[in-house]
């Protein structure tokens, strides 16, 4: 199953077939996009399931 995150601070979706994956693309995107870093924690408490 799909999940995504919108960003907050720009409303980009990122989207990945794993949690692993959401993390590692949410994290990055924070870092180069916004300056800011990330837990797993807070990628996924914003994670929503894709259909
Ligand atoms: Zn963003």
């Amino acid at each position: 199953m799909a999940m995504q995150v919108t960003c907050p601070p720009c409303g980009e979706v990122i989207s990945a077939e794993t949690d692993e994956d959401l993390v590692a693309k949410v994290q990055e995107h924070a870092r180069v996009e916004h300056g800011h870093e990330l837990t797993a924690e807070q990628v996924l408490a914003e994670a929503q399931d894709v259909a």
